[in-house]
């Protein structure tokens, strides 16, 4: 458990069971466990090949209920007499089934959506059908026909609050009332001059994209207040930065909002919510090595800072308690999803091997052989823990010696070769010792990750983790299974796309960042399993078509009432005719072009027609199959 940090970023969701496998407790309880090697394997027996990202719906239940029971408890402690609400700002996952799930969990507790987009104000304004009453926030730009939507909705009877970004969508907010006829709810941005924190820190402050300066606000009040539309300003909004580290900077961002909250309410206007964006942060590395992908707090913390914060502004200026809203995404989907993948091999620089005696290494006559060479198999042969830097030096010498007479035409390929064999040995040996000390010299820190074995694994990171290459995220990985077993390399994971980027190299650990993951020994013919965990938030939709590596498959998996598990939806990823349709080559055009051409060369006598049938088969098939290799 402890080697993959699995209680720490698991928040125990995640633990490993007597067979040695990952199991996933989707509602926290170790009572109702779903193995997740056995649901891979029950994938394979449905013809579903990994990589497939495995969504726990219950797991998306339970998160959505410890948001609504951390404010509870926080509005019940501070004596907070109003109630919490959340929106789902469904940018973070805005597959259909999430959304409605989420929508659907979050019935019990009156959640709404929030949409930053038309095309996801779109999807929202017709799943909120049934419960009107829920909210709807509109974020990010707005334009005319948005903003026409959003007051149409709101005759529609939908509670939709589209939130002033600019000061010209307050102009289309008072044109198409006034058309309409209707009093919108209006929702306003404020720029805080507080400053968000870590890698989405200009979210927030004065130079963010979003928001409404104090100024922009004040004539605001003026417009609405000269078209008799102070009470149709509900709610307050900010966002200060996704996946904040620091609880200080959302004390400090919550608190000059609710300040504004209150200077407006005395002003006059109609206020009735506060709204304190997105930001709960989801810690990817449990033990805070890396700050940027883990918090200094808990969600019970932040749910009481905020509900504390309000509530004693409000005291002190008199004025009633606001509903809160949060926009808590990752907080909500990042636990919910694993991309589990499947490793293809493996190669490694630790594999030379040699002997104290350079007889065994070259048969032929000694007095040939180049100074380099003999000087490397001296740092070889010397190397002692007191040695261990002025050996590496001495072999890295003696192989760029090597190098250049190579280039230069006076080497041959065969001494290249064994000056290759003993380099690697040099700094194998060199690594083994270091493995012993309690201090390994800085110029040698390097050397473990350098002889790291490379597991080639089928995924592209690109797709599937986005964050990962683009913003060095740190996700928690690990095998699946085998866990009852010591694993006995150290490697990296390469992803199968032809770009030397499609790499992870960097691991949650206790201390600081790992550089190589703890790995099995692949064993011929049997499958080695690995997973990612917390990719529910953002991955998905972030992810693109690099090498045209499509969507992966997703499973939905349930808790079954009678015990057990079973599978509620399977979405089959993209196949590589719809990817290539994607990039505008006509697929039905594709299969005859080709079938004529391997006609062509059975007429013109360059294959067989078993061949050629045999091509076409190939083609045809494969316009239809997955884009990731399939064993
Ligand atoms: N609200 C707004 C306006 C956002 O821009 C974002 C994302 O950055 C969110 C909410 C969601 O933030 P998070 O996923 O950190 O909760």
């Amino acid at each position: 458990l402890e080697l993959y940090q699995v209680p720490h970023w698991g928040k125990h969701y995640f633990s490993i069971n007597a067979a040695g496998h990952v199991v996933v407790r989707p509602d926290g309880s170790p009572d109702r466990e779903i193995d997740l090697y056995e649901v891979v394997e029950g994938l394979r027996q449905r013809d579903l090949t990994t990589p497939v990202v495995v969504r726990f719906s219950d797991i998306l239940r339970h998160r959505l209920s410890r948001l609504q029971k951390a404010f509870a408890q926080a509005i019940a402690e501070n004596d907070y007499k109003n109630r919490y609400t959340a929106v789902f700002p469904i940018k973070v996952n805005q597959q259909r089934l999430v959304v409605e799930e989420v929508y659907r969990y979050g019935k019990e507790f009156g959640f709404g959506l929030e949409a930053g987009s038309k095309p996801e104000l779109l999807a929202v304004m017709a799943l909120t059908e049934d419960a009107p009453e829920r909210m709807i926030v509109c974020n990010g730009f707005k334009d005319d026909s948005y903003i026409e939507a959003v007051i149409l909705a709101t005759k529609l009877g939908r509670t939709i609050i589209p939130v002033i970004e600019n000061f010209e969508e307050l102009a289309l907010v008072l044109k198409h009332a006034q058309k309409y006829q209707v009093r919108p709810r209006i929702g306003v941005r404020v720029k805080l001059a507080s400053e968000g924190a870590g890698r989405w820190r200009d979210s927030a402050g004065e130079k963010s994209k979003f928001g409404l300066f104090v100024t922009e606000i004040l004539d605001l009040v003026k417009v609405l207040k000269a078209n008799n539309m102070l009470d149709c300003l509900e709610l307050v909004h900010c966002h200060p930065g996704s996946q904040l580290q620091d609880i200080r900077k959302v004390k400090d961002a919550i608190n000059e909002l609710a300040h504004v909250y209150a200077e407006l309410k005395l002003m006059g206007a109609g206020l009735k919510y506060i709204d304190v964006g997105g930001g709960l942060g989801v810690d990817y590395d449990g033990s805070g090595t890396n700050f940027e992908s883990s918090m200094n707090y808990t969600m019970n913390e932040y749910a009481s800072d905020v509900v504390y914060r309000i509530g004693s502004v409000c005291n002190a200026r008199g004025i009633d308690h606001p509903v809160i809203v949060s926009e808590s995404g990752r907080a909500t989907a990042a636990h919910h999803s694993v991309l589990v993948f499947n490793a293809l091999g493996s190669s490694c620089l630790d594999k030379f091997r040699i002997s104290d005696r350079i007889e065994d290494e070259y048969s032929g006559d000694k007095d040939e052989l180049p100074q380099p060479v003999l000087d490397l198999f001296e740092a070889y042969r010397t190397i002692s823990e007191r040695r261990l830097v002025e050996c590496y030096h001495d072999a890295l010498q003696a192989r760029e010696q090597a190098l250049q007479m190579f280039n230069l035409g006076l080497l041959s390929l065969e001494f290249r070769g064994l000056t290759e064999r003993l380099y690697w040995a040099t700094c194998a040996k060199i690594r083994d010792y270091c493995r012993k000390l309690e201090r390994v010299p800085e110029e040698l820190e390097g050397l473990e990750l350098i002889l790291s074995d490379t597991y080639f694994c089928n995924f592209s990171v690109f797709q599937s983790l986005p964050d990962s290459w683009a913003i060095d995220q740190l996700f928690p990985i690990m095998p699946i299974h085998r866990l009852d077993e010591k694993p006995t390399r150290n490697g990296v994971l390469a992803d199968i796309t032809c770009d030397s980027d499609g790499k992870i190299d960097r691991f949650v650990s206790q201390r600081e960042v790992k550089r190589t993951l703890e790995l099995h020994e692949l064993k011929p013919g049997e499958e080695y399993y690995l997973a990612a965990f917390l990719v529910g938030a953002y991955q998905e939709t972030l992810g693109d078509l690099h090498n045209l590596f499509g969507d992966t498959h997703v499973v939905h998996i349930r808790l079954h009432d009678e015990g057990g598990w079973w599978i509620e939806e399977i979405v089959k990823g993209d196949t590589a005719g719809e990817v290539l349709s994607y990039m505008q080559y006509d697929v039905e055009r594709l299969f005859p072009q080709f079938a004529r051409d391997c006609e062509r060369a059975v007429r013109e006598g360059r294959m067989t027609l078993a061949e050629s049938q045999a091509l076409r088969r190939f083609y045809e098939w494969e316009l239809n199959g997955y884009t990731y290799l399939e064993g």
